[in-house]
């Protein structure tokens, strides 16, 4: 092929056109070129547990993972998460039959799609999302009907009414989140069970981020001890649903890139199918790691939940003083705040998108502007999503520069 005949098209396929490079990787660039500190990516600053870290370095010593781990992920792994899901959830899987360890929460949401998705299948997604659910959506060949989550009583709700009508006879699957990123919202359990009816009437199939199920915060209000509740509990659900984990967000290694899915044997033999053709396997000695992190005794999983906690409420007192609308979040490390009290002036007209691109010159911060996870880009426009995974002298300093506003 000629230069001017390969230029005679987009080298870039239509199904990935509308997918530019993300706005994470512009704001931090922004961030390194301003020394601003970077609220945007949602990377912890600190590396998860010392006692973790050390056991990946005795696999890779022990020679255990440094070569091509089985499809399925190491048996240990397999094992741990099946071992967790029971000891958190009361839910039992087979590690044999029912557990794929995955390049992360990233491919696993990616190889359901594609092993679940015909071209033409509508996949209904809860907006705002996640940034790789849309384009997972269409590698697929499908087509992304959002319902759109909208501020009520200091909360992002779900309407399941709204939630009802975007079934169609074409829907094939739900991909919900929640805790959800970027709103920080956790589906309640009457929330969750009219989902889980729709699902069993309508008989769809579900994949459910649950990246954050460590992250689920205490309810003040009830006082009782907050607890993550898994899509597959709900009655008809588990023969239904893909559910997703990942060691990024739950011990803080985001870049050893461990994920998981429980399901169904067919699911899961089917999500199996994809997956090994985009990695085959990955993270071998972060296995063995991961193994043994998911096994840590329950007080691990409460101080984690806990310093997050401790976090999220001195950004969301810090962002409140500085004029913002805070939506404090039940669950992840996500702060969504709205900037139209900021004023017409200092909220760069309710633009999320100038208002982010500005905030580094004027305040030495970095966020992300929402509507980057809108396909109804004006719904999410004055909102701006503010990451507390950091540490507290960091989350401090922040404060204090946003204060210039
Ligand atoms: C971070 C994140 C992921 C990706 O997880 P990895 O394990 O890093 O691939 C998936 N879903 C949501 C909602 C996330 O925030």
């Amino acid at each position: 092929m000629t230069p001017s005949s390969m230029n005679a098209r987009p080298l870039l396929n239509r199904r990935l056109a509308e997918f530019g490079t993300t706005i994470f990787a512009e704001m931090s660039a922004l961030a390194v070129r301003t020394g601003a500190i970077n609220l945007g990516q949602g990377f912890p600053d600190t590396d998860g547990p010392e006692e973790v870290r050390e056991a990946a370095v005795r696999a890779l010593r022990d020679g255990r993972g440094n070569q091509y781990p089985p499809g399925p992920g190491v048996p240990e792994l397999r094992t741990a998460v099946a071992e967790h899901q029971l000891r958190h959830y009361g839910l039992a899987y087979d590690p044999d039959r029912e557990v794929l360890v995955t390049a992360g929460a990233t491919e696993a949401i990616a190889a359901s799609l594609l092993a679940l998705v015909e071209p033409g299948d509508e996949v209904i997604a809860l907006e705002p999302y996640y940034d790789s659910y849309a384009a997972s959506i269409a590698l697929a060949g499908g087509t992304r009907v959002p319902v759109t989550l909208r501020p009520r009583d200091g909360r992002f709700v779900l309407d399941l009414d709204e939630l009802r009508d975007a079934v169609t006879p074409r829907t094939r699957l739900l991909l919900l989140n929640t805790p959800h990123n970027p709103t920080g919202t956790v589906l309640t359990r009457e929330e969750l069970a009219e989902i889980a009816k729709l699902a069993v009437e309508r008989d769809l199939l579900v994949v459910t981020d649950e990246v954050y199920e460590h992250l689920v915060f205490t309810d003040e209000t009830d006082g009782t001890t907050p607890a993550h509740l898994p899509l597959a509990s709900f009655p008809g659900m588990r023969e239904r649903t893909v559910s997703i984990g990942s060691a990024g967000k739950t011990f803080s290694f985001t870049g050893w890139k461990v994920g998981w899915v429980t399901s169904t044997p067919e699911l899961v033999a089917a999500v199996r199918s994809a997956k090994q053709y985009l990695t085959f396997v990955a993270s071998g000695p972060f296995q063995y790691a991961v193994a043994e992190a998911l096994a840590l005794p329950d007080s691990y999983f409460t101080s984690f939940r806990e310093d997050m906690r401790a976090k999220r409420d001195l950004l969301s007192a810090g962002l409140t003083a500085a004029g913002f609308e805070v939506y404090r979040p039940a669950g992840t490390y996500f702060i969504t705040t709205d900037i139209r009290p900021l004023g017409a002036d200092r909220s760069g007209g309710g633009d999320g998108f100038a208002f982010c691109r500005a905030l580094p010159e004027r305040a030495g911060v970095v966020a992300i502007p929402n509507a980057v996870f809108y396909d109804h880009r004006e719904a999410g426009a004055p909102f701006v999503r503010f990451a507390f995974c950091k540490r507290t002298e960091v989350l401090a300093d922040a404060v204090d520069r946003l204060k210039a506003l």
